[in-house]
């Protein structure tokens, strides 16, 4: 039975404003494109249509809470481009929802599917919430009003969410139950990420953490380093950070630190992470787990480490910190953990960064094997399905690194490269439509 329970660590943002305090997060995504455009001689045409979301919704969702009063609470979801397919990406529940970060999450699932060539175009969800505060009927109604405010634009052929920050496999569930209710007949295409038994794919849970381990491993690799016995460091210990460090241990890696939103700890013999895994499944965090020195969250990401794993949250490695990096290698497990302004001081210090529309993209890349199993209706073995995600990731990896090497710029600006040349070559084609 599908483990259904909201995430075990729901993420709670510290300071809500940091994200704005340093940029605003739409611009901080546009600014890393212009820097690709300009490389790639985009057209000022095309560089129009890629800078503008093709459709922001915002929707009031009233909602009669246990109390038996009723809230509204706002629900925004945004298609940045969908030239090269169905609009893709998550649906997140937090209090710090708002449209420009929406909107840039939008943008980064467009150049992340085409970054692994994946055919999808990009959107993003969210609900302003605090599923901590709220019960299951209470999120089972919020999940079911905006679906159903969102409704017109969502298809397996046109907008196909997923899970995100704060949502999990049950919210997904209810998604798809309420959209097929409207057609009147089942659509488990309608979202991925969802329950196995209802039509989710094999492997789709542990995907991004799978991800994020095969990029890291390709990184050693390209620096000369051995993964048997590479330090790690990893912050946020969910669903991405806690299976990556499985994998990365299983691989040979030690784990050194690990944090939670309670905190972290740092063990320089080795954490063992199926035992934190075990605390976590117990308790919920990572609070009461004493085998290491207690460390903070901000201590956790200046450990000198081979490997710094940001698997939490956005905008945490900032112009603040980054100068006190030791890491070698950051593998951005979370979408936006870097500050634009944050990247000139990693590049200056040689660190190899992994931008994470590279290092996430293997949950996107699984939910995009879900739905091509939903429309076939034919299920593939979770080895198949981890196999081709490894022949996904490690293609891309090295499609990047290529071009990276080539133009003697950074593994994000290649990226960005790579994805918006891939968007832009499909709207040359299709044209302008008058
Ligand atoms: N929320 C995940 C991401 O940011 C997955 C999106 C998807 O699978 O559509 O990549």
């Amino acid at each position: 039975m599908a483990d259904l329970r909201l995430p075990t660590t729901p993420i709670v943002r510290p300071d809500k404003d940091r994200f704005l305090a340093e940029e605003n997060p739409f611009e901080a995504m546009m600014s890393r494109f212009d820097r690709a455009a300009e490389l790639i001689d985009l057209e000022p045409g095309i560089y129009k249509v890629l800078r503008s979301p093709e459709k922001q919704i915002i929707v009031s969702i009233p909602v009669l809470l246990d109390s038996g009063e009723v809230e509204v609470f706002t629900g925004i979801r945004v298609l940045y481009n969908t030239a090269r397919g169905p609009a893709k990406g998550g649906i997140r529940f937090d209090m710090a929802v708002n449209l420009d970060e929406v909107k840039a999450l939008a943008a980064w699932m467009t150049w992340k599917c085409a970054v692994v060539n994946i055919p999808f175009g990009g959107a993003k969800g969210g609900v302003i919430c605090d599923p901590l505060k709220m019960s299951a009927g209470e999120l089972e109604r919020v999940t079911r009003r905006y679906t159903a405010g969102i409704i017109k634009v969502l298809g397996p052929d046109s907008d196909v969410p997923a899970p995100d920050v704060n949502t999990n496999e049950r919210v997904m569930a209810w998604l798809m139950d309420t959209y097929s209710m409207h057609v009147g007949h089942t659509v488990n295409a309608i979202t991925t990420g969802k329950p196995v038994e209802m039509g989710g794919s094999l492997g789709r849970r542990e995907a991004t953490g799978r991800g994020c381990m095969l990029v890291a491993r390709e990184a050693l690799a390209h620096l000369g380093m051995n993964i048997k016995g590479a330090t790690v460091a990893v912050q946020g210990f969910g669903n991405v950070g806690s299976i990556a460090a499985q994998l990365l241990r299983q691989q040979g890696c030690k784990i050194t630190a690990i944090s939670d939103r309670t905190g972290g700890l740092v063990n320089t013999k080795g954490i063992d992470v199926d035992d934190a895994i075990e605390h976590i499944r117990k308790h919920k965090t990572l609070e009461g787990y004493t085998k290491g020195d207690v460390i903070s969250n901000e201590e956790l990401l200046t450990q000198g480490v081979d490997v710094l794993l940001p698997a939490a949250l956005e905008n945490v490695i900032t112009t603040k910190n980054a100068a006190s990096i030791k890491a070698k290698i950051i593998c951005e497990g979370a979408n936006g953990p870097t500050t634009a302004g944050a990247d000139t001081i990693l590049d200056e210090k040689g660190i190899f960064v992994i931008p994470d529309i590279l290092a996430n993209a293997g949950g996107v890349t699984v939910s995009y094997f879900e739905w091509v199993q939903n429309r076939g209706g034919y299920y593939w073995s979770e080895k198949t399905v981890n196999e081709r995600l490894e022949e996904i990731m490690v293609r891309s990896f090295q499609e990047v690194l290529h071009l990276s090497l080539q133009h003697k710029v950074n593994m994000r600006t290649a990226a960005y490269m790579v994805s918006i040349n891939r968007v832009a070559t499909v709207h040359k084609l299709r044209g302008i439509y008058a």
